[in-house]
């Protein structure tokens, strides 16, 4: 069962944005003192949509084509605006979990010729250091025990089941890739598991036009 001490509720206000309206109820995390921030559309029921998104400056507030972290947060917001949901919005995830400096300090590395997981590996960090128990106590005080899960992305599916939320689907969310990008996410697809139909094991790459919609149906 998620552990309801691991969040303390804040805030609730409305949220009017350029995807449609939302509640955003804040949750401070307990052992990492980030506030995450749970983005419902509707009245979710147990087995809503729900994307996991991890924060990313570089990707959301830049534009950076290094990642697909902003096309993936405007595209997960469209579908819940339309089909109701939550995006839980993760702090403390940036870079998956290793800060914006030390992300910083990984691109430099990939100027060298690194991937994203070497890179990180040679700072002396885990390849992927997210977690996602706050998540799951956040999804349980919403009443969301079952939901459906946006992400291309297993381990979220298994770590949410691990911290007592049933995932009943996954739901991919391939978007954002670009010429820029392509190796990283090449890299996810062979080294990180990421299901990416555009990157599968025979290494085909399609057309960007080609990758899967958000088609939550
Ligand atoms: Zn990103």
């Amino acid at each position: 069962m998620p552990d309801p001490s691991r969040i303390r509720f804040e805030v609730e206000t409305r949220l009017p944005t350029v995807h449609g309206g939302f509640r955003v109820r804040a949750y401070t995390d307990t052992t990492t003192g980030d506030l995450h921030l749970a983005i419902i559309s509707g009245e979710p029921r147990p087995g809503a949509l729900v994307r996991l998104h991890s924060e990313c400056l570089t990707g959301e507030a830049f534009g950076s084509l290094k990642c697909e972290c902003g096309p993936q947060l405007d595209a997960a917001l469209d579908v819940i605006a339309e089909h109701g949901g939550v995006v839980m919005y993760l702090r403390g995830h940036e870079g998956r979990g290793i800060g914006l400096l030390n992300k910083l300090r990984a691109y430099r590395l990939q100027e060298d010729g690194l991937d994203t997981v070497d890179a990180n590996l040679a700072l002396g960090l885990p390849a992927d250091a997210r977690e996602y128990a706050a998540a799951a106590s956040a999804l349980a005080d919403l009443g969301l025990d079952r939901v459906r899960l946006l992400t291309n992305n297993p381990a979220k599916s298994e770590s949410l089941e691990a911290n007592g939320i049933e995932v009943l689907e996954r739901v991919p969310l391939e978007v954002g890739f670009n010429e820029v990008n392509e190796g990283y996410m090449r890299t996810k697809a062979a080294r990180m598991g990421h299901l990416l139909d555009a990157f599968g094991p025979a290494g085909d790459v399609a057309e960007p036009g080609e990758a899967a919609g958000t088609d939550p149906a």
